[in-house]
């Protein structure tokens, strides 16, 4: 897989959030300058203070706290080779009802701000984060980025069009900008965002709280390494790619049984369960068809299921 050579300056939107922090690591440990940008400030956020630890403060690292919805984007993305946008507010189930509104400002108009200023700045490649929450439910095989998009969620439709607007920008004629966009299937690691499906099995392991199981436990995701993840969203700020839609697996959908049974193994202990109802734009299964992220990123994903969650066990742990 490509790595960054030649990039010098990068942007980093969402860079206090889970993926954010290892791609901004990531990216130093290859010598390229990061501007973060993200609206969680380390000084009254720990989360955000816990996922920057390893960045704040270091040569070439610079954070700009604000919220894209106002800052004067123009001066942070000039002279940056590519921008990768990844912040956004996540998160199927509080998409419904009141907090909407807020996706769509995060998620869409914060976006589309940002596109304005990559254009007006020449910036020449946006890597935007995506989801396999737009494709909806999968049809029997794994999704191919072909494939209608349907999403089953206010959250998913936030996505889609932040994808869709993004392709938009892509194609014209008169700026350099072009945009890949990274389907990602559920990532998991250290520093995962506490409301993820991993993160709150694990955290029950530790604390002896049961996990609410939501559903049947035979819903099925495709789990993808916060590590492979960070590595194709490095490849995508070179690929030869004009306006594209790449989805980033982890390789093999597994059911919600089959990560509590893992869980148990990495743990040596095991998880205590209390059963709920389905939630409401919950999707039966995701996998991710890896055609594209291989012939056009050189993406393999690496990190089998069990030894992920060792890392992040370890995380949660200490
Ligand atoms: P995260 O919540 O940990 O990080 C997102 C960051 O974006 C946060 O730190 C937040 O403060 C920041 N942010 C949100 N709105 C902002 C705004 N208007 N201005 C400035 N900063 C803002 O989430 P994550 O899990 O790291 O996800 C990163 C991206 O990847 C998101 O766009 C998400 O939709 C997408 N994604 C994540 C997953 C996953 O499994 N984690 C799967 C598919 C897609």
């Amino acid at each position: 897989m490509s790595g960054v050579q030649g990039v010098e300056r990068a942007v980093v939107t969402g860079v206090a959030g889970f993926i954010g922090s290892h791609l901004a690591e990531a990216l130093m440990l290859q010598g390229v300058n990061v501007v973060g940008i993200d609206r969680r400030s380390p000084s009254c956020d720990p989360m955000a203070a816990g996922n920057l630890e390893n960045v704040l403060g270091r040569r070439g690292f610079q954070l700009v706290e604000g919220d894209l919805g106002e800052l004067d984007l123009g001066p942070l993305t000039e002279g940056a080779s590519v921008v990768f946008h990844l912040a956004g507010v996540p998160g199927v189930r509080p998409s419904w009802g009141e907090r909407f509104g807020d996706y769509l400002a995060s998620n869409v108009m914060a976006t589309q701000r940002l596109l304005e200023a990559c254009v007006s700045t020449g910036v020449p490649r946006m890597v935007l984060a995506s989801s396999s929450s737009v494709y909806g439910n999968s049809v029997g095989r794994p999704s191919r980025e072909e494939d209608l998009p349907f999403p089953l969620s206010p959250y998913g439709v936030t996505k889609l069009a932040a994808e869709r607007l993004s392709l938009s920008y892509a194609v014209r004629q008169d700026t350099p900008l072009s945009v890949v966009a990274l389907r990602y299937f559920t990532v998991y690691g250290p520093r995962q965002r506490p409301d993820m499906a991993i993160g709150r099995v694990l955290r029950s392991v530790l604390t002896g709280h049961p996990l609410r199981l939501y559903g049947d436990g035979v819903q099925r995701r495709d789990f993808t390494y916060v590590g492979d993840a960070v590595a194709a969203t490095m490849a995508a700020s070179l690929a030869p790619a004009q306006a594209e839609v790449v989805n980033i697996g982890g390789g093999r959908s597994v059911s919600m049984l089959d990560v509590l049974a893992c869980a148990a193994q990495v743990t040596g202990r095991e998880v205590p369960v209390l059963r709920d109802a389905r939630q409401l734009g919950d999707v039966d299964a995701t996998e991710a068809d890896l055609t594209r992220a291989r012939d056009l990123l050189g993406y393999e994903p690496s990190t089998p299921l069990a030894e992920g969650m060792s890392q992040q066990w370890k995380w949660i742990s200490s």
